[in-house]
């Protein structure tokens, strides 16, 4: 069995092989797993709990999330609210943040200790085919044989283009994320957070920090960094007059006082870019052929819920999902597309395709740069004034947020939004 990419998918389906008795080659082609990944981060166990249940008592996470922190900026203004809940700090946490360089590197070394063959700086450039069905993969310098090779190879899947599954790019499906992590240390970040020691915080912001553009900025506090991105949609980057380096929003992001004050005296270790799918269940390519599976973000397992983006999840579930049909497959000797179909009716049935479908719509909403610019300018200023207070008499409070709504929420344009908005 191949797997083509050492992510958290291609993992995830060795770990699931391991102790099948086939022989499972995993084929990555960074330095080590871990080094070419990028996340936000932040990872939720309870979904996948179930498929990988013995994974995670050792695992090297970093916080458990218990405060969720929105802000919505304007240009001189922005306006947080935040939650915290006793829910998110009871155990077994719902959710972590995460470094992928860390963590992707730990499970590979778990899959190698299991048996599996985890192979890094190999760079598979091609799909060997006999009679149409996949027999193999050529790397650089060589060629292996396989019943079955797993595409695990990330958002711009070569091997699920070699196989034909892929539907021409367009633009308005990829966002691009640009991502420091700054480090810091852990008590500062517990003080500059208000967070108990070992607790962590999920800041997303949302407005002014994109210029109008689809997308928005992250903040995740990690052990003893933060890690802190900006991501925008690639056709709202493309539209843009003049044109915006994605890289010198991040540092005018840097610049406003509530990042500023956040991120004093660290140190950036570590600095990425990497898509981000946001085109949701209308892209995903066909995931199963001829002895072939596709997982994770190479099977278009990806979406922008607005105030979360769900990736992670859906690459570890689906690779455990590909490795239960291999086995299944196993049993039978029969890799044939009809004998894998089985994996695409797990992915029906679990939590992944459920989501996908329910956000199916999530494209167009996103598309309204409204959303970015608008309603997070209207809601800061609204609330300012609300709360200022000068050298004229204060006018009522309900006067005050009746013309405010009034001037930008009581018109035709943002009803229609509002009704876009019920299907997401
Ligand atoms: C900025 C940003 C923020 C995000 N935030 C979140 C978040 O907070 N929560 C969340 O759940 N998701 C988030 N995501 C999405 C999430 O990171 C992905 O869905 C997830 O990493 C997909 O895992 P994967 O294993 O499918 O792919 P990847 O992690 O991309 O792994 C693919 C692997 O294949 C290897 N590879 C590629 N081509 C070849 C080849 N030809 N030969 C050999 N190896 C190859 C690569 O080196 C890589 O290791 C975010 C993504 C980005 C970019």
């Amino acid at each position: 069995m191949i797997i083509v990419g050492g992510g958290l998918a291609g993992l995830s389906c060795a770990y699931e092989l391991a102790d099948s008795g086939m022989t499972v080659i995993v084929l990555e082609r960074g330095d080590f797993s871990g080094s070419k990944n990028v996340t936000g981060g932040r990872i939720y166990l309870r979904p996948i709990r179930n498929y990988l249940p013995d994974l995670w008592k050792e695992a090297p996470l970093e916080r458990h999330v218990t405060k969720e922190i929105l802000t919505l900026m304007g240009e001189t203004n922005s306006t947080t609210f935040e939650l915290y809940s006793d829910r998110f700090n009871r155990e077994p946490y719902p959710s972590y943040t995460i470094l992928r360089a860390k963590f992707d590197r730990w499970f590979a070394d778990l899959v190698s200790e299991k048996g599996v063959f985890v192979i890094p700086q190999k760079n598979v450039k091609d799909l060997i085919k006999k009679n149409g069905k996949v027999i193999g993969i050529k790397a650089e310098d060589e060629e292996i044989g396989a019943d079955c090779v797993v595409a695990a190879d990330g958002i711009l899947s070569f091997m699920a283009e070699k196989a034909g599954f892929r539907q021409p790019f367009h633009p308005e499906h990829f966002a691009l994320g640009f991502k420091e992590v700054i480090q810091l240390d852990p008590k500062t970040i517990e003080d500059r957070f208000t967070l108990e020691e070992g607790a962590g915080a999920a800041q997303l912001f949302v407005g002014s920090l994109t210029k109008g553009m689809m997308g928005g900025g992250f903040l995740y506090t990690n052990r003893d960094s933060l890690s802190l991105g900006i991501v925008v949609g690639i056709h709202s980057l493309n539209r843009r007059e003049p044109r915006e380096e994605i890289y010198k929003l991040l540092d005018e992001f840097k610049e406003r006082p509530e990042i500023k004050n956040l991120i004093k005296g660290g140190n950036v270790i570590e600095y990425s870019a990497h898509l981000i799918s946001e085109g949701g269940v209308q892209i995903k390519p066909r995931v199963y052929g001829d002895g072939i599976l596709v997982v994770g973000d190479a099977a278009g397992l990806g979406l922008n819920m607005l105030v979360t983006v769900r990736g992670m999840e859906y690459a570890m579930a689906s690779g455990v999902l590909a490795g239960r049909t291999i086995k299944k497959a196993k049993e039978k000797n029969n890799f044939s597309a009809s004998s894998l179909a089985h994996y695409e009716k797990l992915l029906n049935e679990s939590f992944i395709m459920k989501e996908m479908n329910t956000y199916k719509n999530s494209l167009s909403i996103l598309e309204n740069e409204r959303l970015f610019s608008k309603y997070p300018q209207a809601i800061s200023s609204l609330f300012e004034k609300l709360m200022s207070v000068d050298e004229h008499p204060k006018e009522s409070l309900y006067k005050t947020v009746y013309q405010g709504l009034k001037k930008e929420f009581f018109n035709l344009q943002t009803f229609k939004d509002w009704l876009l908005f019920r299907k997401m």
